[in-house]
């Protein structure tokens, strides 16, 4: 990973995003004063119930400027996570999400699901249940979900069953994101108290257009029907991608952009404002839904 560079005097060193180790500590140091701020955003990406396009949640997803530029999550969480400042960051994240929670209840009617992502790193932290028992405390009117990516099950860094209880007793949901990606066995599933699973975005990409893509996805959610579970499509993104799920996957959940992007949160509000009318007068009218554009 480290290479000298000829005779320049300084050693380089190229982390996976090929950033300098001289970048990197500059974006570590960089983040740690925005989190220690408190100074991270959330935006919203809605979640739909992919027959009747209801809004069922949002999830919450960190946005963080550096130094006048939008860094990606991509780059920050991976950053976080190598620091350790996941940890704080993650608590920065679940107490903007409480704080808003009631506006975007209030904007939906109640029932609203609000997933946060989360580490394995916060998972280990021994005092994680309580946070996330005083963070539902907080969240009147609707029902905290956690997003762990399948990476994080599994392996050696694998988070407890234990754990896992503890916050499923506590009522908060798990969900497996980004799920049949992880290069894992399923196994997990046998003894984790999962509520939902997150078919990665990557299974949609075809799925209108590739058989096999389509299979893939639909075995995905048979099996995640079959246990009992939730299951959310993710990356929709074009109409026929969201009538083939309609269709041929009966996945019951989806999320994309051709529905709803990440928005913050007046923007979010404004649309389960939207959502919740629409849906109540289509309902009553017993109008099927039709197409994508009643969605959009
Ligand atoms: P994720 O949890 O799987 O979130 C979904 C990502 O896909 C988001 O990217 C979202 O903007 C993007 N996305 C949504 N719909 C579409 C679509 O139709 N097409 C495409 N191409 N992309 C779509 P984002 O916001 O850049 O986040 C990337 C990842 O960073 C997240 O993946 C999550 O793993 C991580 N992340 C974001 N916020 C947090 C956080 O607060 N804590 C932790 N630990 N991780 C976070
Ligand atoms: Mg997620
Ligand atoms: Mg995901
Ligand atoms: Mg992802």
């Amino acid at each position: 990973e480290a290479k000298s560079r000829g005779k320049n005097q300084f050693v380089v060193y190229e982390g996976a995003l090929g950033q300098t180790r001289l970048q990197r500590l500059e974006l570590v140091e960089s983040l740690r004063a925005s989190v220690g701020a408190g100074d991270l955003r959330l935006v919203y990406q809605p979640v739909v119930h992919a027959l009747s396009g209801r809004i069922t949640g949002v999830e919450a997803l960190a946005r963080w400027r550096s130094n006048g530029v939008d860094v990606s999550p991509d780059v920050f969480i991976k950053v976080a996570e190598e620091s350790g400042l996941v940890v704080a960051l993650g608590d920065v994240v679940l107490d903007i999400a409480a704080r808003d929670c009631a506006e975007l209840v209030a904007a939906s009617g109640g029932d609203l699901n609000i997933a946060v992502n989360i580490s394995a790193k916060q998972l280990r932290e021994p005092d994680f249940v309580q946070k996330v028992e005083e963070t539902q405390a907080r969240m009147a009117g609707a029902s905290l979900v956690l997003e762990i990516t399948e990476r994080d099950m599994v392996g050696d860094d694998a988070v407890s069953t234990e754990v896992m209880t503890s916050i499923a007793d506590l009522g908060v949901a798990l969900a497996i994101d980004d799920f049949g990606v992880g290069f894992s066995s399923i196994g997990y599933l046998q003894d984790m108290p999962v509520r939902i699973i997150k078919a990665d975005g990557s299974f949609s990409d075809g799925i209108d257009r590739d058989e096999r893509a389509c299979a893939l996805l639909c075995s995905i959610t048979m099996m995640g029907q079959a246990l009992g579970l939730d299951v959310v499509v993710e990356g929709i993104e074009r109409p026929e991608q969201l009538e083939h799920l309609r269709e041929h996957v009966h996945a019951p959940y989806a999320q994309g952009y051709l529905m709803y992007r990440p928005m913050a949160l007046d923007a979010v509000v404004e649309a389960l404002r939207e959502n919740r009318t629409r849906v109540a007068a289509e309902a009553v009218g017993q109008r099927p839904p039709s197409g994508t554009s009643s969605m959009t």
